[in-house]
């Protein structure tokens, strides 16, 4: 999911000055996750917005609504459209992504309203639900089939494809931080585990960025929401989650 953090207050003041109507818009994904944009957060804002005399108008989205997903994310949008109309600005508690998707949506309903980030987005991070790191760079040629499944690209302060770069500390630290793993030491000690050693003697291909020419566009076959949430919900009954 999309790591991020809250900008600070005073930034996401500065947006809005002299704005008066503000819709503030959260996201019920990774926002959410990362207490940036559910809908305890959307109110909080809406009462420091409040206190600096703005009127507001707060769009939270429940769990696993993401906004950067239209099918889900419009439906808030349409049950809120004369808001987006009438407001002086949007501010949007979610990640890069999912502002630049309202603003899509938006703008396709000829609405063109000033639109502010409150987050800053910082990169895929896995696990939880305390801890996340940072596990990949969408870099659109996956390299981890050659490298035990740990991403260089993010984990190696160098991002080398070829490791370790000879300055791995006695402790299998990084050279560059001492306080992280040294990405390489990781892919040898796994490569042992695995039974493939061997692997290391490889010398990996540089890697092709050409295939992280931006923007990237992906066409799929859109999914079936409602078998979706359907089948989401025989899950969640199973887990006995009422
Ligand atoms: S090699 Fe690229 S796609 Fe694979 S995990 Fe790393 S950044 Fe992500
Ligand atoms: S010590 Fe390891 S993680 Fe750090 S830069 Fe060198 S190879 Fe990469």
């Amino acid at each position: 999911m999309m790591g991020q953090i809250r900008k600070p207050i005073e930034e996401i003041l500065s947006y809005l000055d002299g704005k008066k109507k503000i819709v503030i818009m959260g996201c019920g994904g990774c926002a959410t996750i990362f207490h940036t944009g559910g809908i305890k957060q959307v109110k909080e804002m809406g009462e420091i917005l409040r206190k600096e005399g703005k009127e507001v108008v707060e769009i939270g989205l429940p769990f696993a609504v993401f906004c950067c997903y239209l099918p889900m994310s419009s439906m808030m949008i349409e049950r809120h459209i004369e808001d987006f109309k009438n407001c002086d600005a949007v501010l949007m508690m979610s990640c890069g992504d999912g502002l630049q998707t309202v603003r899509r949506y938006l703008e396709s309903k000829n609405i063109f309203k000033p639109i502010y980030p409150s987050n800053n987005a910082l990169g895929f991070f896995g696990e939880g639900p305390k801890e996340f790191i940072e596990k990949c760079l969408g870099c659109g040629e996956c390299e981890l089939g050659k490298t035990a499944g740990i991403c260089p690209l993010t984990q190696c302060a160098k991002g080398l494809l070829n490791g370790p770069c000879g300055g791995t500390r006695e402790n299998g630290k990084c050279e560059v931080d001492p306080e992280k793993d040294c990405a390489w030491y990781l892919i040898y000690k796994r490569l042992q585990e695995t039974g493939e050693i061997e692997k290391i003697k490889r010398i990996n291909e540089p890697h092709k960025w050409s295939k992280a020419t931006r923007p990237r566009k992906l066409e799929v076959e859109p999914i079936d929401l409602h078998e979706k949430l359907k089948e989401t919900k025989k899950v969640i009954e199973s887990l006995g989650i009422k």
